[in-house]
């Protein structure tokens, strides 16, 4: 390792030992190390990029969990615009229902912080980084942890892709993100199966602040976002979004893995679609692609939660599926498991125990102080519902839309006549039975 900053060079060591090791510089692993540094542990993150490179999210980020590690984050850190409009838009080819709420409240009030941000992870995560560095944390980047070194069942230590750069810690806090090949080598995960992975292809586009507020009716500081279901996914499980931010929207899509495997369409033509998409074209028209990237969400939940503890080990974030695909929260909970998982790793050291007991400390709070973790729960049979009746994605857009048009169409038809029409439409497209099994199915979802 080249970086050694808390060892003098009259005395280089056997072996780099630090309090705590974390892997992966991203919201998790930053939260975590940000904690640990504060309460003065000698804390290294090893992360394989720079903080923000390989980082992708759509990007709303939640103030609750952000402002319990970064108190009053957005008066300095480069968040874009706050939310104060989120909408569901329901897609056919050619139309969309339009599901949205807008609420002043979302916004700053006195000394109450907006709910949500919209932010780009390449900003964000350099603040993060910034923030943990000042309290005391060592980031080396470029780094890549290669395997866990273990003493017994005792996690002990990660060999690094650096030289002789074997790192040593009672402690090892495990933030890798989406494929946890570490949590893996450890056993604590199995093989994650291509449905539980939805893979997301997102682009910034630049267009003028001005453009941007015009187009989604909003003054500056102040944000829009919409989620894109039904066509934005081509009869395959999958979503679309766009966000505004300061100067540029982010504009993404995201399909189970499971799905693009059988199709023969790539992610990026799955993109260039839903731009093309005639309800979405006015609003990204004149974009300039300032960013491309690709990335997985893990959508397994709770069913397929790996093991969170053991014995010198701690895993955070999106290597613990502590994803919520349904309510898009995932850095909320990363951030929050880093926090916590770096109090459990300050505990034991007061007590000088780093055995999966204590650490079970970790798990206790992580659904105890976290409530929308007990949302995954409730959410667990979420995502099998929408792949086995894909008439969520195809059906049931299809008839929205025809009703809207049904009710909103004068052609000198009565009320009744046109009820009747739509009524014909829904007998048409499902039997009753589907419909009763469908109802029974989502009550059973949530
Ligand atoms: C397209 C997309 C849109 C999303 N939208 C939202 C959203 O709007 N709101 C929301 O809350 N969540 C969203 N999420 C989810 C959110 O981004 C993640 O839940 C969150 O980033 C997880 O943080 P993490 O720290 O666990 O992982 P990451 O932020 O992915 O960080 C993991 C880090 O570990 C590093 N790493 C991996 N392996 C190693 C190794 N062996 N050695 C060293 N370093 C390693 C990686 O380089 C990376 O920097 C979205 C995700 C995607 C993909």
């Amino acid at each position: 390792m080249s970086s050694q900053p808390t060892t003098p060079a009259a005395a280089v060591p056997d072996r780099l030992e630090y309090d705590v090791i974390i892997v992966g510089g991203g919201c998790s692993g930053l939260a975590a190390a940000t904690t640990c540094a504060r309460a003065g542990l000698n804390t290294i993150v090893l992360e394989r990029g720079k903080p923000g490179n390989k980082n992708v999210m759509g990007g709303v980020l939640y103030t609750k969990s952000t402002n319990d590690v970064y108190p009053e984050f957005w008066r300095d850190a480069p968040v874009e615009r706050p939310v104060l409009e989120q909408n569901l838009w329901v897609l056919t080819p050619d139309s969309a229902v339009k599901v949205g709420y807008r609420s002043q409240k979302f916004g700053e009030q006195g000394d109450q912080p907006p709910n949500c941000f919209t932010v780009l992870r390449s900003r964000m995560d350099n603040w993060f980084a910034k923030q943990a560095t000042t309290a005391g944390a060592l980031i080396v980047p470029n780094t890549t942890v290669t395997e866990p070194i273990r003493d017994g069942s005792r996690v002990v230590g990660v060999r690094t892709s650096r030289p002789l750069g074997d790192v040593y810690a009672p402690v090892t806090i495990i933030c890798e993100g989406v494929n946890p090949q570490l949590t893996q080598a450890l056993g604590m995960q199995g093989e994650i199966e291509t449905h539980d992975m939805s893979s997301c292809t997102k682009e910034v586009l630049a267009l003028p602040p001005q453009v941007i507020q015009d187009r989604f009716h909003v003054v500056p500081g102040e944000g829009v976002t919409i989620e894109l279901f039904g066509d934005s996914s081509a009869g395959m499980l999958g979503m679309g979004w766009i966000y505004t931010n300061r100067d540029t929207i982010s504009i993404g899509i995201g399909v189970s893995l499971d799905d693009y495997i059988k199709s023969e369409i790539t992610p990026y033509d799955m993109l260039q679609r839903l731009k093309a998409h005639p309800m979405v074209a006015p609003l990204v028209d004149g974009g300039e692609v300032r960013e491309y990237s690709s990335h997985m969400i893990p959508e397994g939940g709770w069913r397929k939660l790996p093991q969170l503890y053991g014995d010198g080990v701690m895993v955070c974030g999106d290597a613990g599926m502590l994803v919520n695909a349904v309510h898009r929260e995932g850095s909320n909970h990363a951030t929050w498991s880093g926090k916590i998982a770096g109090e459990t790793a300050i505990h034991a050291h007061e007590v000088r125990d780093f055995g999966k007991k204590t650490l079970a400390h970790y798990y206790h709070h992580l659904f105890k102080d976290v409530p929308t973790l007990q949302d995954l729960r409730k959410y667990r049979y979420a995502m099998e519902f929408p792949v086995k009746h894909r008439s969520v994605t195809n059906t049931y857009p299809d008839l929205a839309s025809y009703a809207m048009r049904e009710m909103l169409t004068m052609d000198g038809a009565t009320k009744r006549e046109k009820e009747f029409r739509i009524l014909r439409q829904v007998l048409r497209a499902r039997s009753i039975f589907g419909y009763v099994y469908d109802g029974l199915e989502s009550l059973r979802m949530i």
